[in-house]
Order: structure tokens, then C-alpha cells, then sequence
């Protein structure tokens, strides 16, 4: 009988505590701080859970060594998990850029079949009681609550990252493993908005458009990336927005070019506004874009272009270039980012380095293991960050071993 205790019942410790408890000689304790396991899983995916991507693979992690994710994904990959959880009794649905859903709709969904599979004998669950610390003793470790202390023969530490503070995002897995020796990374928001101090994002908050983005350090590019666009009181946000926050958050200010129309030229945008010129002179200027890009939009971009005349009849040629150059080329400055309240998940994290990619157990420490975001590993936006919490809570929990 070998006692596993296992810290933090979110994605990942769900997963570990599913696979630990599957050999019955196994005595699993599964403590969870908050009231309920699961509470960041029910917010995934704006409540619908995008739990994971079929696309899967290294090239969507970071980290200091993102190739670490490789073992973990291999013994639990993304079929392995879809049919895992189509065991459990999940219907999932393919979604967008092979983002996984399930059919439901619902992140509860997920939740129940994991809760479901996990209510076992041999599983303890202790919700609402936070482990406080965990000791080393000579033949295992101490782990203590306000309510007292267990005793474990292994401990799987999967306490998550800060992110998503309002959710339960805490630091009580970096100072868990600290205090056992081990080190971590710096942490910085990911997958979060990017703010600005231009005057624009503020006066076009609300307003939503397709772009291709590309974020520029000192001249130089240093991310692509294309979708929609919001605009907020303090920057920007959305999908393409979060997937380069973490250049912005690690990297520090630079700035993000906006081309909403991508798939236009400037000739082409030019002559579309000549077009509107000869057709439609008696508008106000600012009907120029109306019909190409959202009216607010189309307003900003004449201003920002310094184009002032009254009417559209009374526009230059070159007033016509300058707003279609701007139209493709609309620099807002990247100060900062969304704090850890608003990310999704935290990048950086307990270094890699010191665990076995194979098995998630510690190399500094025999009997501790440690999995999910807690690690120095974040994904990509799109159900890559939940696949990692199952593949590496499946591998802490011994579901190969
Ligand atoms: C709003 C939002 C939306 C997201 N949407 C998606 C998405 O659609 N797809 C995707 O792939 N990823 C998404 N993510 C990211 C994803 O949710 C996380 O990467 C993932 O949940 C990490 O799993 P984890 O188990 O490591 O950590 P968590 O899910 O954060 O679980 C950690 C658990 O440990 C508990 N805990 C912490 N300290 C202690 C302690 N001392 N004692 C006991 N328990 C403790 C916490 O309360 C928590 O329940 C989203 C994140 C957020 C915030």
C-alpha cells in the first residue's frame, strides 16, 4: 500500500489523482485549497473548455527547455486523452483550429467525469483545506494542514501557476517545492491583454476587428500573428492579442502594428477610397472606410492619418494614400501587459531542469513530483495548456508506470 499525496485539484492534480488511484494498492489523498476541485477549469474556454488541441506538439510551449513537454505528450497524447475522456463518458466536438470542445459546451462536463472518476476508495478528497507545508521525513513526507498531518510515501505537487488569481492562482507551489530545494524561473502574466499608453486603443474600446499583427523591439519584428483584435479602455485584447502578450510581459515595450485589412494592398485600399471619392464626394470624411472597416474605425484611421478636409469630394490623392497606408499600418505602443488577475497562465515557473520528463519526478528529491503550470512550461492559446496539465498530471500520477 503506497500513499499518494496529491496537492491541488485542478486540471492537472485531477488527472494525477485519476491515474494514481487506478492501481487499487494505491492510497491517493487529493487535497484542494479552494471549496471545490476544478474551479480554473470551470472558467476555461469562457466556460466551454477548449481542453485541448490536435495540434498539439513542442512547437506551441515555452519555457526554458519547451522540448521537456515531449515525454509527457508521447505517453499521453492528445488521441490518448480524447479517448480517455470519452472512456469517462465525455462527447467532444472539433472547434477552430483543431481546438477541442466538448459537445456540451459546458467545462462542467469535463469536470464531472473527471470528478466522477476519481470517486473511488481509495481516493480521499480534502477540499477547502489548503496544505500549508511538506516536509521530508526518512521514509516519506509530512504534509500539513490547518487540520493536521498526513503522512505520504510520494508527493505530486500540482498546485498550478499565479495566473488567473480570481480564480485561485496562487504562489503555493513555487514556495512548496522551494522550501524541498527546488528553484524557479522568473514568472511573468502570458495570454493576457497587451496595455498601451496611445491614445487610440481608449477611444475605440469596444470595437472589434480582424488584423495581422506584428509586434516590432528597437526595428525589429519579433511576432506575427493574426485574428481578432479588441480594443479596451487600457490596450488591446482577444485571441491573436493574448498569443503575443508573452513577448510583450518577458520582452519588455515595443510596438504592435496593426494591418486590418491583410488581404488588400495599399494600391488596392487606394483605389477603393477613389472609388468612394468619385462616387459618394457630398460625404462627411469621416464615411471614408464606411462599408470597409467598423465606422469607429474608419473615423480613427482618418484622424490618425491627419486627413481634415470636411468632405470626401474635397480629399487629396495624397490624402487618399496616407489614410490606406495607415489603414495597414496602425502602430500602437505595447507598454505592458494584463497582471496575473487577467492571464491565463503564468509563464515561468519551477524549473524543468530539475525533474525526470519521463516520470515528473523531482531529481533532487526521490518520491516528489510536480506537474501543470507550476512547471516552467506555458502553451500556446487553444487547449494547449490543458493538455499539458493532463499529460504531465497522467505521467505524475503513474498512469504509464
Ligand atoms: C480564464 C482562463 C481561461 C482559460 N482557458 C483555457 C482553455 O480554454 N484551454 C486551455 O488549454 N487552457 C486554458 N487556461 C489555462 C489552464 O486553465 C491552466 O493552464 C490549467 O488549468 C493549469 O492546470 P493546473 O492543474 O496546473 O493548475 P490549476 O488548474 O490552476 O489548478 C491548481 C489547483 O491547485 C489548488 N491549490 C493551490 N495551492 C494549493 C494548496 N496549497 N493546497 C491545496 N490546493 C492548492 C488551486 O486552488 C487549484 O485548484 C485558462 C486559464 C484561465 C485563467
Amino acid at each position: 500500500m503506497k500513499t499518494i499525496a496529491i496537492i491541488g485539484g485542478g486540471a492537472a492534480g485531477l488527472m494525477a489523482a485519476y491515474a494514481a488511484s487506478r492501481t487499487v494498492e494505491n492510497s491517493v489523498i487529493l487535497y484542494e485549497r479552494q471549496a471545490r476541485v476544478g474551479r480554473k477549469l470551470l472558467a476555461t474556454g469562457n466556460g466551454r473548455c477548449n481542453l485541448t488541441n490536435l495540434n498539439a506538439g513542442v512547437s506551441h510551449y515555452h519555457g526554458a527547455d519547451p522540448a521537456f513537454v515531449r515525454p509527457a505528450l508521447e505517453a499521453l497524447s492528445v488521441a490518448d486523452t480524447l479517448a480517455l475522456f470519452h472512456d469517462l463518458g465525455l462527447l467532444t466536438v472539433e472547434g477552430e483550429g483543431g481546438r477541442m470542445y466538448p459537445l456540451s459546451d459546458s467545462a462542467n462536463s469535463v469536470l464531472d467525469v473527471l470528478r466522477f472518476a476519481i470517486d473511488r476508495e481509495n481516493v480521499t478528497l480534502k477540499a477547502g483545506e489548503p496544505v500549508l507545508s511538506v516536509q521530508r521525513t526518512k521514509k516519506g513526507f509530512l504534509v500539513e494542514t490547518e487540520t493536521g498531518k498526513d503522512f505520504a510515501d510520494e508527493v505530486i505537487v500540482a498546485c498550478g501557476g499565479c495566473a488567473g488569481s480570481k480564480l485561485g492562482g496562487v504562489n503555493d507551489g513555487y514556495t512548496i517545492l522551494q522550501s524541498l530545494g527546488h528553484s524557479r524561473t522568473t514568472l511573468h502574466p502570458a495570454l493576457t491583454q497587451i496595455t498601451s499608453d496611445s491614445p487610440y486603443p481608449r477611444s475605440l474600446k469596444g470595437v472589434r476587428a480582424q488584423a495581422a499583427l506584428t509586434l516590432e523591439r528597437k526595428g525589429r519584428v519579433i511576432a506575427v500573428n493574426r485574428g481578432e483584435v479588441q480594443f479596451t479602455e487600457k490596450g488591446i485584447s482577444g485571441i491573436a492579442v493574448f498569443e503575443l502578450s508573452r513577448e510583450v510581459s518577458t520582452g519588455g515595450a515595443c510596438t504592435v502594428a496593426l494591418d486590418f485589412l491583410p488581404d488588400y494592398t495599399v494600391q488596392q485600399i487606394q483605389s477603393m477610397l477613389t472609388h468612394r471619392m468619385e462616387t459618394a464626394p457630398h460625404l462627411s470624411t469621416e464615411d471614408l472606410f464606411t462599408g470597409i472597416l467598423h465606422n469607429k474605425l474608419g473615423r480613427t484611421i482618418c484622424r490618425a492619418a491627419g486627413v481634415s478636409a470636411e468632405r470626401i469630394g474635397s480629399l487629396t490623392g495624397k490624402d487618399l494614400s496616407k489614410c490606406a497606408k495607415m489603414c495597414k499600418d496602425f502602430r500602437i505602443n505595447a507598454i505592458g501587459t494584463g497582471g496575473f488577475d487577467a492571464a491565463q497562465v503564468t509563464a515561468g515557473g519551477i524549473k524543468t531542469s530539475e525533474f525526470d520528463p519521463r516520470t515528473m519526478e523531482s531529481r533532487i528529491v526521490p518520491g516528489l513530483f510536480a506537474c501543470g503550470e507550476v512547471l516552467d512550461i506555458d502553451g500556446d492559446c487553444g487547449g494547449f495548456n490543458l493538455q499539458w496539465a493532463w499529460s504531465s498530471g497522467a505521467m505524475a500520477g503513474g498512469l504509464h508506470r
